[in-house]
């Protein structure tokens, strides 16, 4: 499977596509998007999901989709913008390449990006923040995870996790 992120910087299309690169991190307009003006935002290193990527870089990466963001409001004159992440094969992922999408929005554009909440019971709403809480403590510091941290918390989850598989595919 080709890298769509890697062949952008790679200028394989030979169409101009990036807006902005740093030594990490890229800015670039894709080929097919939602609405006109959808950036993405991407490491330079091919790094399946959010979990492999370094927190320096992700910073970066917070940092530069929050300047698009703005800059969209400014070209586009968007009413809002969605900033979306597939992250892993269960949430869609289909490039093993981690990118965070800036899509401009407009009230009443028709895209359905909204979704219903089901009310959680108040025993699942407890087994949840328990199982999380647990999560949590394990990485001591949830602000500032460590990737030696990272690795034990993908041993623990086993073979079949979604970490595990989103990493293993190619390229
Ligand atoms: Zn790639």
């Amino acid at each position: 499977m080709v890298c769509e992120f890697c062949e952008i910087l790679e200028r394989k299309s030979g169409k101009e596509q990036i807006l902005f690169e740093d030594q990490d991190v890229v800015i670039a307009v894709r080929d097919s998007v939602l609405t006109p003006g959808q950036i993405t935002v991407f490491p330079k290193k091919h790094v399946p999901i959010l979990e492999t990527v370094e927190d320096s870089i992700l910073k970066r990466c917070a940092v530069l989709v929050n300047k698009v963001s703005m800059a969209v409001f400014e070209s586009f004159g968007s009413g809002g913008t969605n900033i979306l992440v597939k992250n892993g094969l269960g949430a869609g992922q289909i490039m093993p390449h981690f990118g965070i999408e800036i899509i401009p929005r407009q009230e009443g554009d028709g895209l359905e990006l909204a979704w219903d909440g089901n009310p959680l019971a108040e025993d699942e709403q407890e087994l949840t923040l328990h199982l999380l809480q647990e999560a949590f403590a394990s990485l001591n510091r949830p602000d500032e995870v460590k990737p030696e941290e990272k690795k034990v918390l993908k041993q623990k989850k086993g073979e079949d996790n979604y970490l595990v598989k989103s990493q293993r595919r190619i390229p």
